[in-house]
């Protein structure tokens, strides 16, 4: 695996906002990195990206996803005091985005910075009522970098409920080859697949099966890789983080092959094939089980589509929080997945 290529691309991807629901950009960025590659590439109504590579067999199919959407926030409502109180974009924690700093895109495409906020943010103010104040939707807003002190002055900015609120993804690599971002879910599994498609295009391997990488873009909601599968399709891997933490398995410096989620268990035989694959070549990888949470291997499996799904990606450490991994959990993630599709 080329480590400056897979740093490179996922450093730019971070730092192109896509939220549910607003992903063109991000989604662009990997079709022209596809198209660099020479793999053609396509997209479904919904703005899913589709790039394939034919395989000896070209009978059957197998098909790689890995999802451009993360979490985000979207103007719920204009405050009189000058105020936005936002939606969220995906699940997570409220408290996890206090303190951060922010870009709101109106519908014209201006963009103005901000602050994620508790409405009851100094102490010198509020005492320890800053300190109690149950972070939720009510009690979060986002301060705009504007002398803006009413609702007609923020509508006079153009900015107005639905349009969209980034997070600084306040991406950092770090000496120690720790990758600390938001949104590393799944954007670090976004490049892991161009790696893989990198490797088999440069060393001219013609992988066992037509072989199609899924970019999604509605996973965070659900229904990601729902539609569109394309027909051949016989296996289906999601390439989506793993979840370290306490009493799991699962850590930064590995691959995880899941073996259950809450939407139930993986194929079983796929997932014996994954770890015998990784076995035999020396990986690191790991098993686990994650108590909370989907992939779009679930949705696709929801959607009726007759295949077999398997979980594999790199550990990603306080997930949809402040995300961390290590190149190594995606050195290995990448060494799996070609090995899955060559071997
Ligand atoms: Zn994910």
């Amino acid at each position: 695996m080329n480590e400056n290529y897979v740093l490179e691309r996922l450093n730019t991807l971070l730092n192109i906002p896509s939220p549910t629901g607003n992903t063109e950009k991000a989604i662009e960025f990997v079709e022209m990195e596809f198209q660099k590659l020479g793999i053609p590439t396509r997209k479904n109504n919904k703005g899913a990206l589709i790039a394939t590579i034919k395989g000896q067999n070209q009978e059957r199919e197998t098909t790689l996803s890995a999802h451009v959407d993360t979490l985000g926030g979207m103007v719920k409502e204009i405050k009189s005091n000058g105020r936005l109180k936002i939606t969220q974009l995906g699940g997570y924690v409220w408290s996890t985005i206090e303190g951060e700093h922010v870009v709101i895109e109106t519908i014209e495409e201006k963009q103005y910075t901000g602050t994620a906020l508790t409405t009851k943010a100094s102490s010198h103010v509020h005492g320890s009522e800053a300190d109690e104040l149950k972070r939720n939707m009510d009690n979060m807003e986002i301060r705009i970098d504007e002398r803006v002190n009413s609702k007609e002055d923020v509508l006079s900015l153009g900015i107005n409920v639905g349009d969209f609120v980034y997070f600084d993804p306040r991406t950092t690599i770090t000496p120690s080859g720790f990758i600390k971002s938001r949104h590393l879910d799944d954007k670090a599994g976004v490049v892991a697949i161009l790696a893989m498609a990198k490797y088999l295009v440069e060393n001219n391997i013609t992988p066992n099966y037509t072989t199609n990488f899924f970019i999604s873009n509605f996973e965070e909601v659900g229904h990601g890789a729902s539609a569109s599968i394309p027909e051949k399709t016989f296996e289906f891997i999601a390439v989506d983080m793993a979840a370290p933490g306490e009493g799991q398995t699962s850590d930064e410096f590995s691959v995880t092959i899941c073996a259950k989620d809450s939407s139930g268990p993986y194929d079983y035989e796929l997932r014996k094939r994954l770890i015998n694959l990784a076995k035999d070549q020396g990986l690191n990888y790991k098993i686990d089980i994650y108590p909370y949470y989907g992939s779009d291997g679930s949705a696709a499996l929801r959607a009726g589509n007759d295949i077999k799904v398997g979980l594999i990606g790199p550990g990603v450490d306080a997930s949809h929080s402040f995300e961390r991994t290590h190149i190594e959990a995606i050195e290995n993630t990448v060494q799996l997945g070609i090995l899955y599709l060559t071997k």
